[in-house]
This record gives structure tokens, sequence and C-alpha cells, in this order.
């Protein structure tokens, strides 16, 4: 537990609801680690009016940066002094830096989920086939690091395609050599069977009893397929039906560590000290395990 004193920096996590989220504890433990004076705070708030009052009230609190998670990663963006290129095109800010009462807009889903990518499937985006399930905030920060890793082709498959697709013509002049294009789900048999990696990122899985976003039959042994979803008393359907057909696995515990881990390096950028992503990993892990002995016990 940090011990708060008077120098104390604050940060957090804007959300709603934010019951379930394992931030505070992952944040509060590498502080710890790391020696920093700062504490991480939840600060669920209900609407839209609620994000714009608790962010007018940041600026002239001593903040050092918050996060911000589902429903607010695209809101946020408006109300940002600066957001960074990256951010702007996927139409998502999941960070904010405090800099002398100015605001200013991240994305970090997308450089953690290559971070995860990397050290967890030693998976390398250039060149392959990647589809990603979601047009929503963490596909787009998912499709825009990919692009800039040098994707060969990237397939944004949603349920609303108008979503995808403006996506898409976001990205536009930055999308270099790297295919993309987006397809309907009674489409996208073939680019999920020919794709390389899968990602879902879409909220189907959150709930037990959700079903796999994909037919099974169209995931294979050859492939990388990492669910968002994260931290579910139970496996998702889709975990389960990669792991059966032999397909290399992950959950999205992984990338949750990386993207927390990347904006506390941006918050921290003065010191020049990596965060380290085991500590929040141990943490998170923990916390899990201690919330399924709560639930069992219920
Ligand atoms: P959004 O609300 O922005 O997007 C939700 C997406 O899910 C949309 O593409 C939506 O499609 C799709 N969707 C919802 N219900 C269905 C359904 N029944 N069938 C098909 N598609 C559906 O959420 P986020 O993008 O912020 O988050 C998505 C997921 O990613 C969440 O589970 C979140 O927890 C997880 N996440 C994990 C992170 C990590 O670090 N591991 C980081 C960020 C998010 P449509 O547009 O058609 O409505």
């Amino acid at each position: 537990m940090a011990r708060i004193k008077g120098t104390t920096l604050l940060a957090g996590v804007i959300g709603w609801p934010l019951d379930h989220s394992l931030s505070p504890v992952m944040h509060n433990a590498v502080y710890a680690a790391l020696g920093l004076d700062w504490v991480y705070i939840p600060l669920a708030v209900e609407d839209e009016v609620g994000l714009r009052r608790l962010v007018a009230a940041a600026r002239s609190l001593p903040f050092v940066g918050f996060n911000v998670t589902m429903p607010y990663k695209a809101a946020i963006l408006e109300l940002c002094d600066e957001v960074a290129t990256a951010a702007q095109i996927a139409g998502a800010v999941n960070t904010v830096h405090c800099v002398d009462g100015r605001m200013i807009g991240y994305n970090t889903d997308g450089r953690g989920l290559l971070e995860a990518l990397q050290g967890d499937a030693g998976f390398d985006p250039a060149g392959k086939n990647v589809v990603i399930l979601g047009a929503g905030g963490a596909a787009g920060g998912a499709f825009v690091a990919l692009i800039l890793a040098r994707a060969g082709r990237v397939t944004l498959v949603n349920r609303d395609l108008s979503r995808a697709q403006a996506l898409i013509e976001r990205m536009g002049p930055h999308a270099g050599g790297v295919q993309v294009e987006t397809v309907g789900y009674p489409d996208a048999e073939t680019a999920v069977c020919e794709a390389d990696l899968v990602i879902n990122a879409t909220s189907v899985g959150m709930r037990p009893g959700d079903p796999c976003p994909v037919p099974a039959q169209w995931l294979s042994s050859r492939q990388v397929v990492l669910d968002m979803i994260y931290g579910t008393q139970e496996r998702t359907a889709l975990t389960v039906c990669s792991e059966a057909v032999g397909a290399k696995t992950m959950d999205g515990l992984g990338m949750l560590v990386c993207q927390g881990a990347t904006a506390i390096d941006i918050w921290n950028a003065a010191s020049q000290e990596r965060t380290p992503r085991d500590v929040m990993l141990e943490a998170a892990r923990s916390e899990i395990s201690d919330r399924a002995v709560a639930e069992a016990a219920l």
C-alpha cells in the first residue's frame, strides 16, 4: 500500500464501471517498487458530464497523469490540449499526461499490444496478415500500432462496418504499403483463416457464457490468437477454442500490463528508469487469484 504524504502526487483511472479494474493494484505495486511518491486511485464517473467536471478539476490538482478506460476513450480526446498523432488516428486516448495544467493525450494500448506479442509470443507483425475483430477504442490502438509496425495486411472485422471504415479513412495517408480492409462477420472466413495473427478487440467474452466471436473452425495451429479480454473468472470461449486447435494463445493480461507500464514510462520519463513489467504482472495475478478465492467463498 502506498504511503500517502503531503507531497504525494495523484494518478488514477477514469471509467465506468471500475469495480473490476486491475489498474490500481498494478500501479500502486510498481510505484512502491520504483520509490515513486505517487498514489493511483479509481475515478469512477457515470457520464460525460462527470467526465468533464473531473478533467476540469484535475487541471488544478496535483495529477501526474491518468488512464482512461471504457466508455470514455473517445470522449476524452476533445478534453485534451494536445493529442499524439497515433491516438488521434486511433480515435482513442487511454493515457493523459498532466504537465503544468495541460493535458496531453496518448494511446498506449497499441504499444502494449506490440510489446506483449513480442515478449509473450515472439511475434513480430512485420509483413504478416492480421485480423482485428472490433473497431472501437482498443481496436483503433491496435490498428495504428500494427500499421506502424509494418504489418503486411490488416483486416478489420466489425458488426458496424461504418465504424471500421472511419478508422481506415483516418489512417489513410499513414498506411504506407500496408493493405487495409474491412469486412463484416459473414464474409470474414477467408481473412480469419489466412491470418497469422487474430486479435479479439470486441467486448465479446467479458460476460460468462459469451460465445467465441468467430467459428472455432476458422482458427488453426499456425496462428497466434490474442484475446484482449483479461481477468475474467472463466477463460473466454476464444482462448479455449484457440488452444484446442493448437494456436499460440494469449489473453489480454500481458497487454494490460504493458499498456499500463508504458503510461508510467511516459509520466516518469525524467527518471529514465524503465517500469518493471514483472512487478505489475505479479500484482495483477495475485489480485485475480484473491478475487477467485473471495468469489468461491460466497
Ligand atoms: P468499445 O466499446 O470501444 O468497442 C467495443 C467493440 O466490441 C466494438 O467494435 C463493438 O462492435 C464490439 N462488440 C460489442 N458487442 C459485440 C457483439 N455482441 N458482437 C460483435 N461485436 C461486438 O470497447 P474497447 O475497444 O475500449 O474495448 C474492447 C475490449 O477490449 C474490452 O473487452 C476491453 O476490456 C478490452 N481491452 C483490453 C485491453 C488490454 O490491455 N488487454 C486494453 C483495452 C481494451 P460495434 O462497433 O459493431 O458496436
